[in-house]
């Protein structure tokens, strides 16, 4: 049995311009996406993938749609209450990882565990529960500037982690790393989803995250083509 639906969009479209220049970066756009599940959205550039993350996030509104994610109508929310939803249920992972060049990585996570009102000690346990975790046990001193792209990323993604979010999203993750780490930071994502049940979303055109997505999704033109789940509705 596959797991529950935890985001639902509708007739997603977003628009650049107007008159004979318009751009529809998003072109009617509908998905069900799931709980446990690693799915990949892939697509040439242009093809609207950045475009549905920020409206299936909750981060750029789109020109028309709806989209619900657990049970909220992000887009009918006021603001700050699709802020506070965002804060509190959904983790992003960029490719421009974004660490704090002066923090250890263990001190990259207790800020965020502290600000969590978690106490010191409590948080520095975490952090390193969540190091071990991305395979970086022994480097929970270390500052990025130290480190390879593809354990910055990892950082960032147990950094990610701490607050536990149920929806993940991922823009190109892996497209500055070597095939070694990227192929870790891909097999980091499906075990996430699986271990901690988030759905993770992921937009990439690295073949390399192929082997360990549960579903794979295809945009082109702003429309979805393709869908190993054919689940496009
Ligand atoms: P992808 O992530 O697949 O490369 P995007 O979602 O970034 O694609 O972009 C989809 C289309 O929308 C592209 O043609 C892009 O040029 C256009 N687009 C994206 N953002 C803007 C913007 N802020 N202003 C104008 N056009 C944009
Ligand atoms: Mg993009």
């Amino acid at each position: 049995m596959r797991s529950p639906t935890v985001l639902s969009a509708r007739e997603l479209k977003r628009h650049f311009g107007a008159g004979a220049k318009t751009v529809h970066a998003l072109d009617g756009v509908s998905i069900d996406l799931r709980r446990s599940e690693l799915t990949l959205l892939k697509g040439p550039s242009g093809s609207g993938k950045s475009s549905l993350l920020a409206a299936l996030s909750g981060l750029t509104r789109p020109s028309s749609g709806s989209v619900t994610a657990l049970g909220e109508p992000i887009w009918k929310l006021p603001k700050w209450k699709r802020t506070r939803f965002r804060r509190r249920h959904c983790g992003f992972v960029f490719q421009a990882v974004g660490l704090f060049p002066a923090l250890t990585a263990e001190q990259q996570i207790m800020l965020i565990l502290e600000y969590m009102s978690i106490g010191k000690a409590e948080a520095r346990a975490r952090a390193r529960t969540l190091l071990d975790e991305v395979g970086l046990a022994g480097r929970y001193e270390s500052k990025p500037g130290t480190m390879s792209g593809g354990q910055n990323q990892r950082v960032a993604i147990a950094r990610m982690l701490a607050k536990r979010p149920s929806l993940i999203f991922c823009d190109e993750p892996t497209s500055a790393l070597d095939k070694s780490s990227g192929e870790l930071v891909a097999s980091l994502l499906q075990r996430t989803a699986r271990k901690h049940d988030s759905m993770v979303f992921c937009v990439t055109h690295d073949d390399r995250l192929t082997p360990y997505a549960d579903r794979i999704i295809e945009i082109e033109d702003g429309r979805l083509v393709t869908d190993t789940a054919a689940e496009i509705v």
